[in-house]
């Protein structure tokens, strides 16, 4: 087995040329730096672990992530730290201070030149640049500008960068940051004061809030002088995303989605991710080494975060004082109509746009289908299911022209005896959240 099989870096299995343009050393912080980017899921196929059995492609494997770029394409990034050399312990974290792990940095010249040589050869589309804080946070968002600035400046690249903001670093070199990449973020990594302060003490949230306030002032501020000035800069046109890591700390999944319902209104952010907590490291403080990472609860925050996201819910009507987290067997949508079953059943000739979104399999191209089509004709019980509307989950609580096709009983219990047929849980795809 060669060197670059060993590493398993998704780059070089397609391509032995490509080794070539490479030296030892440079290969060496590609192969410790990609490796560490992995834990940041700020990129959506950031976090899969299904592995090459023989076959073509790996998810596992660092090196390459995808997201959408602002225009709605998606589009592959080298993803890769600055550096791993962190001057912070944050507990959690495979990068802090006090681990005994093996440290790489790279150059600006360096991240710079990999990531055109890689797009030259068709590898990737852009960049997803990360970094620990090396020796202190303004001289790490120094190196981050000094890359964009190359990737933008000198080899001319007009593809996608997303950048990470240092917090605590120059309010002013992050605004340079965002005037030259397509998105910008700043990890949250916990929820709550309380859960920083534990794990993350160099990082109090203030510290974390700031640097988001000032990113969105200045998206504010651009998109006004773009009012008035057709060719005035965008600043981060792809908007600005966090991530918070789930299972590190006892922070309910109420505390997580408060977080992320002020994130999106205080700071208008475009995505929050989370991360299922994965255990690298040990320590009393943690979760136990063993502990799996907590994907289908990671899975139903997507699926609640989309009900802020795209149905109008409030966290406080998704997760109430007497419900801190979310249910493993059905998703949140579910379980609130099942909490609020004197809102049903719904006339699905009657109501609202919005009340539509609120029946369970009624997702948004449905309702639309039903309020277009209700301007033509009534709508009947067959035609819902070529509407789209997913009738296993919907026919408890609709009527159609007044008749109700789901059982006599109407309770919360048995509806869910009906929904769940005792094997075992599969995991739902996010489509399902409807
Ligand atoms: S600052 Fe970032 S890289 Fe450094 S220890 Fe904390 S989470 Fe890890």
């Amino acid at each position: 087995m060669n060197k670059i099989t060993e590493a398993n870096f998704i780059i070089y299995h397609e391509s032995k040329e490509g080794v070539t343009m490479l030296s030892n050393e440079t290969f060496e912080k590609l192969t410790i730096l990609a490796d560490a980017a992995k834990y940041d899921v700020s990129c959506a196929s950031s976090g899969v672990n299904r592995k090459n059995q023989g076959g073509i492609g790996n998810s596992a494997a660092m090196g390459i992530c995808h997201t959408w770029a602002s225009d709605g394409r998606c589009v592959s990034l080298l993803k890769v730290l600055m550096t791993n050399n962190c001057v912070y312990d944050c507990v959690y974290c495979i990068n802090r201070q006090s681990n005994d792990i093996k440290r790489a940095s790279f150059t600006p010249e360096e991240v710079a030149k990999l990531t055109i040589e890689f797009y030259r050869r068709n590898y990737i589309e852009g960049l997803f640049l990360s970094s620990a804080v090396e020796d202190n946070p303004n001289s790490t968002m120094e190196k981050i500008v000094k890359v964009l600035q190359l990737m933008r400046n000198v080899y001319y690249f007009s593809g996608y960068i997303h950048v990470k903001a240092i917090p605590g670093a120059d309010p002013l070199l992050i605004r340079e940051a965002g005037y030259l990449a397509d998105r910008m973020s700043v990890n949250m990594e916990l929820a709550t004061e309380e859960g920083l302060k534990l794990l993350a003490p160099q990082k109090p949230l203030k510290k974390l809030l700031l640097p988001m306030n000032d990113i969105k002032n200045e998206i504010i501020h651009a998109k006004e002088n773009k009012g008035y000035f057709s060719h005035a800069p965008s600043f981060v046109p792809a908007g600005q995303s966090t991530q918070m890591i789930v299972g590190a700390t006892r922070e309910t999944d109420r505390a997580i989605l408060f977080r992320s319902e002020d994130l999106y209104n205080s700071f208008k952010l475009k995505r929050v991710y989370y991360s299922a907590y994965m255990p690298v490291n040990s320590g009393e403080l943690l979760p136990s080494v063993q502990t799996e990472p907590p994907l289908l609860r990671e899975h139903r925050l997507y699926q609640a975060d989309w009900l802020l996201r795209f149905y109008k819910f409030s966290a406080n009507e998704i997760l109430t004082d007497s419900d801190l987290n979310l249910d493993l067997d059905f998703d949140p949508k579910m379980i609130w109509a099942l909490r609020n079953m004197e809102d049903f059943p719904m006339e699905i000739n009657k109501v609202s746009y919005n009340q539509l979104l609120r029946i369970p399999g009624i997702g948004i191209t449905s309702a639309r289908r039903i309020i277009n089509q209700r301007n033509l004709k009534l709508i009947d019980y067959d035609s819902l299911k070529k509407i789209g509307v997913v009738i296993k989950r919907a026919r408890f609580f609709v009527t159609c022209n007044g008749k109700y096709y789901g059982d006599k009983t109407f309770t919360p219990e048995y509806i869910k005896a009906r929904l769940f047929d005792g094997s075992p849980y599969h995991q739902m795809t996010l489509s399902e959240v409807v």
